[in-house]
């Protein structure tokens, strides 16, 4: 291990103790996408206490704490804040017992069931780390405290509420992830597309109703949306190239209320994924034409016809910058070993990260995985990582990665 590696190590070795125990507040006071009101406030004052100069409600309860030393490059690090509606069932003694209110005044469980509690807590960990070596380094470090990661809505809603113009633009930007699916201590990398684009969809398909026992003067949405559900089956397998990855997934149908009443209408959830914005539109052209013309062939009228509407959780592509990946991933693999940080296969699944890199100028981004080792997956509601090696790799990775980003003394 290099003197520095050494350094960073003690320091962590010592804040472990109290880091879990903020991990283990954050998990017990899980707060919805949109509403981390207390999460965020519990993160200020982590970063705060490090020597950071914080700044909250920035698009919604989003934070940014800075700290500069000197001219230098500005590296910026974010966490997500935001957790899930599912009904924790891990047993923890500090399990979540949160219910929310939803707007429409009904309940919900809440869960940290995505792990961005353990992000915080290396966002925590990152912070009191490169304040007791804030000799070594100069520059600018930007620590990110993002809500609303799970609605795809919180990095959009930071930037359009100024971050990248009330606080210097960083040179770089890194994030991660925690991964049950990776082995423990494995950290993975990859340049380019590292996860999915994901575009939602609300499709309302009308006919015309009636009784049941006359279909014959109506023109039935629910016949209809079956048919149209079967044909989307063979966008990916017959019209996509077969190297060009793609997911089209109906979520979600509603229609009628009776057991002899025809509706009107019927309404899709729709999801999908791509890599590339050539796959997005072939797909999109698809569900267009399929639903308009599965639709004219049942003779529905042309004021009538299915509507396809992108709903606001829609994310593109998260683009890893190679340069950036490339030297980040260079550093941890001389420290930790070649065998522990692997390169990984691009997700299927998404995230909003990669709306940070999609401004001109260019900021480049380098995201990654950290391994927790087996365990039920991301979003279960038995999720539950052993806290103490995560973090304690994280803030390992994040910070000798801001380290060696950053200017040197
Ligand atoms: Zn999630
Ligand atoms: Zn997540």
């Amino acid at each position: 291990m290099t003197p520095r590696a050494g350094r960073i190590r003690e320091t962590i070795d010592r804040e472990l103790p109290s880091l879990l125990d903020l991990y283990r507040r954050l998990h017990a006071q899980p707060e919805l996408s949109g509403e981390e009101e207390t999460t965020s406030r519990t993160l200020a004052a982590e970063l705060e206490r490090a020597g950071f100069a914080v700044s909250e409600g920035i698009g919604g309860h989003g934070i940014v704490g800075v700290r500069s030393s000197g001219a230098g490059p500005v590296v910026m690090i974010r966490a997500d804040m935001d957790a899930l509606p599912v009904a924790e069932e891990t047993g923890l003694p500090y399990a979540s017992r949160i219910v929310a209110k939803r707007p429409d005044g009904s309940t919900v469980s809440v869960m940290h069931a995505c792990g961005h509690d353990i992000h915080m807590s290396v966002l925590a960990g990152t912070a009191r780390v490169l304040a007791d070596l804030v000799d070594e380094w100069e520059g600018t470090l930007l620590l990110v405290g993002q809500p609303a990661e799970e609605t795809g809505r919180g990095a959009t809603a930071m930037i359009d509420d100024g971050i990248f113009t009330r606080f210097p633009v960083p040179d770089s930007a890194l994030a991660l992830h925690v991964g049950p699916d990776l082995p423990k201590g494995i950290v993975g990398f990859r340049e380019g597309i590292f996860s999915a684009g994901s575009e939602s969809l609300d499709i309302v398909i009308r006919g015309i109703g009636g009784h049941a026992a006359h279909p014959d003067r109506a023109i039935d949405p629910v016949v209809l949306a079956a048919r149209i559900i079967l044909a989307f089956q063979t966008i990916v397998s017959r019209e996509l190239p077969p190297l060009g990855f793609g997911v089209v997934t109906v979520a979600s149908i509603h229609g009628g209320a009776k057991y002899n009443a025809i509706p009107d209408t019927v309404s899709l959830q729709a999801n999908i994924r791509y890599f590339s914005e050539q796959v997005r539109e072939k797909i999109m052209e698809s569900i267009r034409r399929i639903t308009r013309n599965i639709a004219l062939s049942a003779g529905v009228p042309e004021d009538l016809l299915p509507e396809v509407k992108i709903a606001a959780e829609s994310v593109p592509p998260l683009v890893n910058d190679t340069v950036l990946t490339g030297r980040v991933s260079s550093i941890l693999r001389d420290t930790l070993g070649e065998e522990r940080v692997i390169r990984i296969d691009p997700l299927t699944g998404s995230e909003d990260f990669g709306f940070f890199g999609m401004l001109e100028p260019r900021v480049p981004l380098c995201y990654f995985r950290i391994g927790t080792g087996g365990g039920p997956y991301l979003h279960n509601s038995r999720f539950a990582p052993d806290p103490g090696p995560a973090i304690s790799l994280g803030v390992f990775c994040m910070a000798l990665a801001a380290l060696e980003l950053l200017g040197k003394k």
